[in-house]
Order: structure tokens, then C-alpha cells, then sequence
């Protein structure tokens, strides 16, 4: 039976696809984008995460990792330990099972409301084999979705495709290089990705999370809009920056530093999207 790691299980979403919704959060994503909201996400591993809000800084976690391993760290043991109960892990494993039969509780509800389960991430195509065992094993019983940023060989992106019923897909950047910079890939194989999503005819949202400075110019948006257009995509989703996606990076003991400034309210230009016949809406 596969097994995969989950970060998060959050039930009852209304913003990830149609209806209400349960959201899956698989382990682990080959991008690094410079405003990631999930930072526990990004690793494989599993990871003891350790929230500074009411921290009474008195070391017991850390005097557990010293115990048990000789190094001045976080360890499973340390969430026992703390007083305020600050310490948790990011990264359960789960078999196929374990997580179809979790699902399946709130199925009727989820149904009703034409909702379903998203997996998202991190990167859920990169567990494909656990991903596509629980497409499967929920085929008829509710209603599947995957959120992704389309990093993934287009040979898994197909089989995942041909096994759920709706995606939510990425487009941060069109330039190729400036992809590269600021979520640590080339968006090669997103792009490819993409044209085969759009030409298979299952249904999908694109989304664009915008970024001040970073993908807001005239430019970037006015290439994202042609090339949907080329793609004979309709609608998309804008997902304005929000300041405070900093704010989870200090639980994991990871520096927040954009290259960017999040002061500026992050410029959205509707008006390039409709002008190429696409309908949008501000998330
Ligand atoms: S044990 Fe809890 S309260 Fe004490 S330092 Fe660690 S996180 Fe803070
Ligand atoms: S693709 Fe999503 S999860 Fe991965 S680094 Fe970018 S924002 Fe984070």
C-alpha cells in the first residue's frame, strides 16, 4: 500500500475549487517561489515546527534535543516537553487507507455543497504514486481536485490528469529567467503542462498569485494573458500578495527575505485580462 506525507488536512475550504471542500496538503515542492506561504511544505522530510507566539524562552525543547541527540535542536520529544504546547510536526505519514477513509467522513456534506477533496501543497504531483492511488480510490465517491504549480514531468501530469476531475493551476511568470530567479526552476515544463491541460478539455482555473514588482508589470501580465488566450483559457483567478505570508517562516527556523517590496499593494491590471476576453475575479 503507498504511503505519502501530509503537512496539513484543512476541512471545510471554500477557496480551493468548487464547493466546500477538504484540502489535502502534500510534503515537499522542487520550487522555492521567493513569497512561498507554506514554507513547512517545501521539504519532503518531515519537521518539528515550533510557533514564537507566546514562547516563554525556556529552552526545555531545546534541552530535549540536547539529551537526546548531544545537538542544541528540535526534536519529536521536545513537543511533550513544552509548556505552552508550541511544538508540532509538519509531515504525517499517511498509507492510502488511512487517508481515503479520513476523506470519506465528511463526503456526504462535501457532495452537497458540490465540493469535494483538493490536493495541494507543497507540490502534490511530486507523490504521484500516493496521489494517484487516492484519485483512485475515491473515483465516484466525491469530487477530486489538484492544486498545483504544474512542476512535474508531463507523463505524471497526464496520468494524474486522466484520474481527477478538476485542477487549479499556477502561472506565476512567463519570462523563463526571471522564473528561474524567483521560484528556482524554469517554467519550461509548467508552460507544457499547461497547453495539455487546457487542450484535454477537463476543467480548470488558472490562478496568478500576484506579487509586487515581481510579476504585476504590464509586461508579465500581458504575456500571461496571450499566451491563455492562445491556450482558448476564459477565466482566472488573481491572488493579490498578502503581507503577512512572512509570518509563518520564523516556526521553522527559515529567514523570510523577498527580494521585493511588500509594502507596495501589488498592482492587479484586470483590465489586461478582459481586454483578451478573459473573465476575472480577485480572490
Ligand atoms: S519549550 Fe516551548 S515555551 Fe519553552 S522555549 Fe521551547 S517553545 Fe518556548
Ligand atoms: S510552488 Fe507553492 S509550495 Fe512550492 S515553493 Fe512555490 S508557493 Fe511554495
Amino acid at each position: 500500500m503507498e504511503k505519502g506525507i501530509v503537512f496539513s488536512i484543512e476541512e471545510f475550504s471554500v477557496y480551493d475549487g468548487p464547493g466546500i471542500r477538504t484540502t489535502v496538503f502534500l510534503k515537499g515542492c522542487p520550487l522555492h517561489c521567493m513569497w512561498c506561504h507554506s514554507p513547512e511544505g517545501q521539504s519532503f522530510a518531515p519537521e518539528m515546527i515550533r510557533s514564537p507566539n507566546g514562547c516563554l524562552h525556556c529552552d526545555a525543547c531545546i534541552k530535549k534535543g540536547i539529551e537526546l541527540t548531544g545537538q542544541p535542536q528540535i526534536v519529536k520529544e521536545s513537543a511533550a516537553v513544552c509548556p505552552r504546547n508550541l511544538i508540532r510536526q509538519a509531515g504525517d505519514e499517511y498509507s492510502v487507507e488511512e487517508l481515503v477513509v479520513k476523506l470519506k467522513k465528511n463526503a456526504a456534506i462535501l457532495n452537497a455543497s458540490g465540493g469535494g477533496v483538493t490536493f495541494s501543497g507543497g507540490e502534490p504531483l511530486r507523490q504521484p504514486r500516493f496521489l494517484n492511488a487516492c484519485l483512485k480510490a475515491l473515483d465516484g465517491v466525491m469530487h477530486r481536485a489538484i492544486q498545483t504549480s504544474g512542476f512535474s514531468s508531463p507523463r505524471i501530469f497526464s496520468e494524474i490528469m486522466k484520474n481527477s476531475d478538476y485542477f487549479l493551476f499556477d502561472l506565476k511568470l512567463m519570462d523563463p529567467n526571471k522564473h528561474l530567479y524567483y521560484c528556482g526552476q524554469s517554467n519550461a515544463v509548467i508552460l507544457e503542462n499547461y497547453r495539455i491541460l487546457a487542450a484535454s478539455g477537463k476543467e480548470f482555473i488558472t490562478r496568478i498569485p500576484v506579487i509586487p514588482t515581481v510579476n504585476d508589470t504590464e509586461e508579465n501580465l500581458t504575456a500571461t494573458a496571450a499566451f491563455m488566450k492562445e491556450n482558448q483559457v476564459k477565466k482566472v483567478e488573481l491572488l493579490p500578495y498578502h503581507k503577512l505570508t512572512g509570518s509563518k517562516y520564523a516556526m521553522t527556523g527559515r529567514k523570510y527575505a523577498p527580494e521585493f517590496d511588500e509594502t507596495i499593494p501589488p498592482q492587479l491590471h484586470p483590465e489586461i485580462f478582459e481586454n483578451y476576453g478573459i473573465e476575472v475575479n480577485v480572490l
